[in-house]
């Protein structure tokens, strides 16, 4: 496993999870490609396998059970699946088929598919839940990430840009969400999206392979590179968002080549960031440079007809009530106002106050104290950022206006797609997003 702090000097391997406690699952299927040869290790012993095997794992009473040719066999801990020689090769959809695995857990856009996975596969336990771990040598991992992430038409310099990016915050290692359970990451956006071979393309594989070992360092430390979908125009400070120190490379800053005139400093005020919210400022993420519509052909994460660097929601009533039950645990019969106490220097709300109304009409306040809280607590789908305005419509529903998706901290990648299309280089994009940070390869 990665450890925090340590610089590698060669390429590590890592461990991403595929199956997680929380996920439920106690049986789990895995196909046996054509090629390379595979072989099964379980409780000190080793069988070759045959090419189309499909191997059934089940979890029951400390044990894990797999039949193969009409033998059942059972192992007390871990069971790994691996080539027998550890070739490096990569290619779109080769590898370890597992069946069903979870995509998008814990959203309303969760489904089960069919992926592949190259390196081995180790199942275990953890509490009475089959797991399962993917381990294979990081840059493969970045290769699938990348295409994860991307669209089939992207420009060069933003595959490239969003693999150096993905690295840097992977070896970083801080967050380290899943350690518990020997897993590096998760295979989901809790994490980073990871659906292995299944959907790799030709342009990721190149943007690994161009930017090999190509880290963010700021004072001989790997840059913590957190990224996401939109800044809305300015990007916010680590600090606004997340519980530690500032980050000098995670700053307020415009998303421009020069700050936009819209930008009446500080968005933290909310009369200057009601005007930011209701202006389009030319920045690097702004559809001034690619029309929202045509977002689809580069980015792959987004929606046909999507409005992410200003949008507008409307929630009812109901929809917030039930909203605060679901998220909050709350039960609250009607929903006066909502109110923004604090927020941060791209606008982003980092405390927020409801006030309601119980149901034997005794009014209450519910506070809101983070950036995510508030995302996940007013919308069933969550909220694309907390950088918005409230009005209350007559029909008392609330209209927010809003900019941006996502944190905003770091790399925006709607913005490093602007700026690819504008020719500038994956290491100008980076060091744009990571100001003060310097790129080096490290091994
Ligand atoms: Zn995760
Ligand atoms: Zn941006």
């Amino acid at each position: 496993m990665l450890q925090p702090g340590i610089i590698p000097d060669k390429e590590p391997l890592i461990r991403v999870g595929i199956i997680l406690p929380e996920d439920r699952y106690t049986s789990v299927s895995i196909v046996i490609p054509q090629s390379p040869a595979y072989q099964i290790d379980y409780s000190g012993r080793s069988i070759a396998l045959k090419a189309g095997t499909e191997l059934y794992f089940k979890y029951s009473r400390d044990h894990i059970q797999f039949s193969l040719d009409d033998k059942t066999y059972s192992a007390p801990n871990t069971i790994s699946i691996f080539p027998i020689r550890d070739g490096k090769e990569i290619a779109p959809g080769r590898g370890l088929l597992v069946k069903n695995v979870i995509s998008g857990r814990d959203f309303h856009w969760k489904k089960y598919i069919n992926a592949v996975y190259s390196g081995a596969l180790i199942i275990g336990s953890y509490e009475d839940r089959l797991i399962m771990i993917n381990e294979l040598p990081i840059e493969q991992y970045l290769m699938c990430v990348a295409t994860s992430e991307m669209g089939a038409a992207c420009p060069e310099a933003l595959i490239e840009a969003q693999t150096i990016t993905a690295r840097s915050w992977m070896l970083a290692n801080v967050e380290q969400k899943h350690v518990h359970l020997g897993m590096d990451v998760c295979n989901d956006d809790c994490c980073q999206r990871y659906q292995g071979t299944t959907f790799l393309t030709p342009q990721s594989i190149k943007g690994a392979l161009n930017t090999y070992g190509q880290v963010l360092l700021y004072e001989n430390t790997i840059c913590d590179a957190r990224y996401s979908k939109s800044c809305g125009g300015v990007m916010e400070a680590f600090e606004n968002i997340w519980s530690g120190p500032a980050l000098p490379y995670l700053q307020i800053k415009a998303d421009a080549a020069d700050e936009p005139p819209e930008w009446q400093k500080p968005l933290s005020d909310e009369t200057n960031f009601a005007a930011w919210v209701n202006s389009k400022p030319h920045t690097f993420c702004s559809p001034h440079i690619i029309p929202e519509n045509e977002l689809k052909k580069y980015l792959g994460s987004v929606d046909e007809d999507g409005h992410y660097f200003r949008w507008e929601e409307r929630i009812t009533q109901s929809e917030l009530i039930s909203s605060l039950k679901q998220f909050r645990g709350i039960d609250v019969a009607s929903v006066q106002n909502i109110t923004i106490l604090e927020r941060g220097g791209s606008g982003r709300a980092k405390k927020a106050a409801i006030d309601c109304m119980d149901s034997n009409g005794i009014n209450f306040r519910h506070l809101l104290d983070d950036e995510y809280v508030i995302r996940r607590a007013l919308h069933k789908k969550f909220l694309y950022s907390s950088a918005f305005t409230v009005t209350k419509a007559e029909d008392d529903s609330f209209v927010l206006t809003g900019a941006g998706w996502g944190h905003g901290a770091g790399l925006c990648q709607i913005g490093a797609l602007g700026m690819s299309l504008k020719s500038y280089t994956s290491e100008e994009i980076v060091l744009h997003y990571y100001p003060g940070s310097t790129l080096k390869r490290i091994y």
